[in-house]
């Protein structure tokens, strides 16, 4: 396929979705959890589970960045906003998740200088034109998002910008899966593998899934047939009773990666232990930046008083990020809890698993 309308194309997914039923028929209840924010969205936005057999469930994972980011971050982030020479910056969605007592949103309303921008290369010009200020880039996300994060800190390095910060917060997609499939908590069948993150990794590096783990994995793009079929490669894989790792987004993922971008990613950074929200601390899931590149490691460069963690009780965005609720199950959801009036990252988060059940429906 050339062009990216073929993705849609309502008869190839018909068919698609006819092959899948086919497949599972007969088949026991089978449960792929998609690990990837995005592909959530998509599921949804779609209408991507009308099309499967009632015999396959899709679960969410931990794979929306802004959701699985701790609230003891947030309430730094929020700290640092407070200090009168620093300017915040930030992707748009880490804005109003709410943190122990207060959100970035509320302190912008306060008049902090919060700023949301497009990329960290946006941060880093603000630092170079704005020399008496300190500038905090607030680093999250994925292995995707990692090596643009890393060029930033690269570049204010080669170029000696000395008020340029970034408050690092990366997660480390293989770790988490290990987690949930070492928990135990689910009877999973397969993964959905996430495409933009692979495209940095590569396709071997998930290899553990099937070697040490049995369970089948695709790696999968974002459009409708790409999802559909790495829905049906799973199917496949089940009935075949022989798991693999199948990349089926090749327009877009190589077997090794994008060499380049790991390259700048070690560079930069380190692996360290972390904290996910919903599933506490994970050995080797985070990033830390590198002893080279301290002098841009907000955590270490700027000190300040971050108040005691408070998590509001009710909220269950925990559980839902490790699968084993829906938002549906959250008393909150859809009274309280809204997109405008969000208690939970969940409902915030243009990847999160409660505002994709808000917005398209259960
Ligand atoms: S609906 Fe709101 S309160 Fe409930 S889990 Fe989702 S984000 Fe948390």
């Amino acid at each position: 396929m050339k062009y990216i309308d073929e993705y849609y194309e309502q008869k190839l997914c018909s068919r698609l979705s006819v092959d899948i039923k086919r497949e599972a028929e007969g088949l026991e209840a089978l449960s792929f959890m998609e690990v990837c924010g995005t592909h959530t969205m998509s599921i949804f936005r779609n209408g991507i589970k009308a099309l499967l057999p009632d015999n396959i469930r899709l679960l969410s994972g931990p794979g929306c960045p802004v959701c699985v980011t701790p609230n003891n971050y947030i309430d730094r982030a929020i700290a640092l906003s407070r200090l009168e020479d620093v300017i915040i910056t930030t992707f748009g969605d880490m804005i109003k998740v709410p943190g122990s007592s207060s959100s970035l949103a509320e302190e912008k309303a306060r008049g902090r200088n919060i700023i949301t921008v497009y990329s960290p290369t946006d941060a880093l010009k603000l630092a170079l034109d704005n020399p008496g200020r300190r500038v905090v880039f607030l680093g999250i996300g994925f292995e995707t998002t990692v090596p643009v994060v890393a060029a930033s800190i690269w570049d204010a390095k080669a170029r000696d910008v000395s008020n340029f910060f970034v408050l690092v917060s990366h997660k480390l997609v293989n770790p988490a899966i290990r987690a949930i499939l070492d928990a135990g908590e689910l009877n999973l069948s397969g993964f959905l593998l996430p495409g933009h993150v692979s495209t940095i990794i590569g396709r071997q590096i998930y290899d553990y899934l099937a070697d040490e783990y049995s369970i089948p994995a695709a790696i999968a793009g974002f459009e409708p047939v790409d999802i559909l079929g790495a829905i049906l490669s799973l199917v496949k894989q089940v009935n075949s009773g022989k798991a693999s790792v199948e990349n089926c987004y090749k327009r877009s993922v190589m077997e090794e990666g994008n060499k380049a971008a790991q390259k700048l990613m070690w560079e930069v950074y380190e692996v360290c232990d972390t904290e996910w929200r919903g599933i506490g601390m994970i050995p080797g899931s985070g990033l830390k930046v590198r002893e080279g590149y301290r002098d841009y490691d907000a955590l270490e460069r700027i000190e300040v008083e971050v108040e005691k963690t408070k998590e509001n009780p009710a909220c269950i965005c925990g559980e839902i990020l490790r699968g084993v609720k829906t938002p549906l199950d959250c008393a909150l959801f859809g009274g309280v809890c809204t997109p405008e009036n969000p208690i939970g990252p969940c409902m915030v988060s243009s990847e999160g698993t409660c505002a994709a059940y808000y917005k398209y429906g259960g």
